[in-house]
């Protein structure tokens, strides 16, 4: 390539006004505004001066970027004006997918929210009395529902249980913490010292929350003896920590929820659960073993639970604290609180999914009616799939056995029976068409394992099975 000088190269495009007034981009200004047409000018502009700087470009490539400016402004402004969050298919089979948004909402809690959320609203004003009012009020009624049958029970609440709502789980770690322990000593087992989700570590919030971590017992086990020995007068709370995302296996000993509470009582301290997941049905009726459920702790004495909105629950981010009256009280008039409240829209949302519960609807919680579904079922829409892409000569598809997983906090053994679309297309490897996959509109992401993408229907939205073979269908032609 004969070395041009590199002014020379510069000189050869416009500048921002010239670009302007050419008849298309006014045009184009015209219909979508001055302003952020002038600035995708500026950055298509700026874009080629890089690749100028960089030597990528010749005499000619510079002429040819030159004449296809207005496209590439086009291409910008659209690019500038799309909303970057959107609706993606998860066809992992994680269903609480974390990087995926967590729990999809139920439909009865999108149209509750568009009816609060469009207009003016009681949030804090009692309609009949013409007063102010607690945002609390709006679900507080329906945990208590949802609790009741757990109140009286042998070691459970001897009274109504009382829940508030925070921004997510760790706010509401964070706040009980540091409500009922700031300035003493909280007693944790050093096999519950997690990390949850790269961001949230307990000893991380105990220092933020103002209390002092006292470890106990071993990575591997911990008994209710090495508890009891650390109580001093300095102790406040006793916390249990759900291992979520992973397990000890093998030579391990955990005191039971039961022997904590039993201790905790002797000695009057309170017993604080970090649930995390925190699912309101019981689990086992989905062949779920080993993941508590809030009454199950609620029903085993635990004072304070905590537990995550978006999770098992299957509603919007937010984080709960349910139990003793007094100690949700105490929490609810920490300053704190009312750094960590959430809005209407959180208020809206989870108000409707927990009704459903009430109403013993589980099937109207997306993440709920997943999980309850049948490997056989979700056999019979994959093969439907299978069916319409016969015809696609480059695509290779099985139905093989797999694994769904809960996710989301729940233990990494938490896993359901699934059937998978196992799929190869020729002339792509298996990493190349779950990138086709993902550049599909909407994005579709699945999984790679041995040489195959694997989707799994079991996370895809029944209506949403046609959209995965089209775009199977398309991406084998191309
Ligand atoms: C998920 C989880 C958290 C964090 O909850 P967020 O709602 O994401 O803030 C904390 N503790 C445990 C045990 C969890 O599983």
């Amino acid at each position: 390539m004969p070395v041009t000088d590199q002014s020379e190269l510069y000189r050869r495009l416009p500048s921002v006004d010239e670009l302007l007034r050419l008849p298309e981009v006014t045009k184009l200004a015209g219909r979508e505004g001055h302003a952020p047409v002038a600035e995708a000018a500026r950055v298509v502009l700026a874009r080629v001066r890089e690749e100028i700087a960089a030597g990528t470009l010749n005499a000619a490539g510079v002429d040819l970027a030159v004449s296809s400016l207005s496209e590439a402004l086009e291409r910008q402004l659209r690019q500038a004006t799309q909303l970057s969050l959107r609706s993606v298919v998860n066809a992992t089979g994680v269903v609480l997918h974390t990087n995926l948004g967590r729990a999809p909402l139920a439909a009865g809690a999108l149209d509750h929210l568009r009816e609060v959320a469009s207009t003016y609203s009681n949030l804090e004003f009692e309609v009949a009395a013409g007063e102010r009012g607690k945002r609390d009020v709006h679900v507080q009624s329906l945990f208590a529902q949802l609790f009741a049958p757990m109140v009286g029970a042998e070691a459970g609440p001897s009274e109504p249980v009382s829940t508030v709502v925070v921004n997510n789980n760790a706010a509401a770690v964070l706040l009980g913490l540091n409500t009922l322990a700031e300035g003493g000593e909280v007693i944790v087992s050093r096999g519950e010292l997690v990390e949850i989700g790269g961001s949230f570590r307990i000893p991380e919030v105990m220092a933020k929350s103002g209390a002092i971590l006292r470890e106990v017992g071993t990575t591997n086990r911990t008994r209710i003896g090495d508890y009891d020995r650390a109580i001093n007068e300095k102790t406040r709370l006793l916390l249990r920590v759900h291992r979520s995302n992973f397990q000890i296996t093998g030579f391990t000993e955990q005191p039971a929820l039961s022997e904590l509470v039993e201790l905790g009582r002797r000695r009057h301290i309170p017993v604080m659960e970090d649930l995390g997941s925190g699912a309101l049905v019981d689990l086992r009726s989905l062949g779920i073993a080993g993941e508590p459920g809030v009454a199950d702790s609620l029903r085993a004495g635990v004072d304070v639970v905590t537990y995550s909105g978006d999770k098992l629950v299957g509603g919007p981010q937010a984080g709960m604290l349910s139990g003793r009256r007094d100690l949700i009280t105490r929490i609810r008039s920490n300053p704190l609180f009312r750094a960590l409240r959430v809005d209407k829209l959180t208020y809206a949302a989870l108000q409707a999914t927990l009704l459903a519960y009430v109403r013993q609807d589980h099937d109207a919680i997306p993440a709920l009616r997943m999980l309850r579904l049948s490997a056989e079922a979700i056999e019979r829409r994959a093969e439907a799939v299978k069916q319409k892409l016969q015809n696609a000569i480059r695509l290779s598809v099985e139905i093989v056995d797999g694994r769904s997983v809960v996710g989301g906090g729940a233990a990494p053994a938490a896993t359901l029976s699934t059937r998978l679309l196992a799929v190869t297309c020729e002339g792509l490897s298996a990493d190349e068409l779950a990138a086709r996959l993902r550049a599909w509109e909407p994005p579709i992401v699945a999984r790679v394992e041995e040489g195959r993408v694997l989707l799994d229907l079991r996370t895809v939205f029944a209506e949403q099975d046609e959209l995965v073979e089209r775009a199977l269908t398309a991406i084998s032609k191309t």
